[in-house]
């Protein structure tokens, strides 16, 4: 399970197999774990996206886990902050949870700024050097309306000089080339888009 992009383990670290198998334990719990990257700016969505189709699909039956990013900054990543380098290794760490827990059979909702497109390509990549399910979902508001919503008052910071590093306003945002999904949020409502997201990504877990 490694790549060109990922450190490889000093010294002799061995890969174990696991006793039981991930097809054993899939066909166990009757699911097929997968990641679904949500990436796009601050206020777009993508949190709130996430979480009403995760309770969606875990009212269906299917065992699914939203993978919070600024959760994760309490604890596993509480040692990283909004530097570039920071920043590309937070991405790294929440990209290596969520190839576990998809591992482990669950549909792993990351919603994650992830600015930039060779972070999350490394992603990408280790789920599928892992013969794991992995989507790029990007919630394409602009920056006008997540500064009109300012659900977390940071545009309206970064306006007044206060915040520097807000992606998309003082921090560089590369949009995805080639995203399995492009979800709009404008005018719509979040359950439509939540519905949007499922039925365009079922074919990774049913
Ligand atoms: P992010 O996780 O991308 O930072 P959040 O999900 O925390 O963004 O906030 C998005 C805000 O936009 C919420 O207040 C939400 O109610 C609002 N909103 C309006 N329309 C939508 C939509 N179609 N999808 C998602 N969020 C929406």
């Amino acid at each position: 399970m490694t790549t060109e992009n990922t450190p490889q383990p000093a010294g002799d670290i061995r890969w174990h197999e696991h006793a039981i198998s991930r097809e054993d334990r899939w066909a166990k719990q009757n699911s097929r774990g997968c990641t679904l990257w949500l990436t796009g700016l601050s206020g777009a969505g993508k949190s709130t996206i996430a979480n009403a189709a995760a309770h969606q699909l875990f009212a269906s039956g299917v065992p699914a886990y939203v993978l919070d990013g600024d959760n994760l900054r309490h604890g596993l990543n509480v040692d990283l902050g909004f530097s570039d380098t920071d920043r590309a290794e937070n991405v790294r760490r929440v990209g290596e949870v969520a190839l576990l827990l998809a591992d482990a059979g669950f549909v792993v909702f990351v919603p994650i700024i992830s600015p930039f497109f060779a972070g999350r390509q490394a992603v990408r990549q280790r789920h599928e050097s892992a013969g794991l399910g992995f989507a790029e979902v990007f919630i394409a508001t602009s920056v006008e309306e997540c500064a009109e919503r300012d659900t977390k008052g940071l545009y309206a910071k970064a306006a007044k000089g206060e915040l520097t590093g807000l992606t998309g306003v003082n921090a560089p945002y590369e949009a995805p080339r080639s995203p399995e999904m492009t979800l709009l949020t404008s005018q719509r409502s979040v359950e439509t888009c939540a519905e949007e997201l499922l039925s365009g990504m079922n074919h990774l877990w049913s």
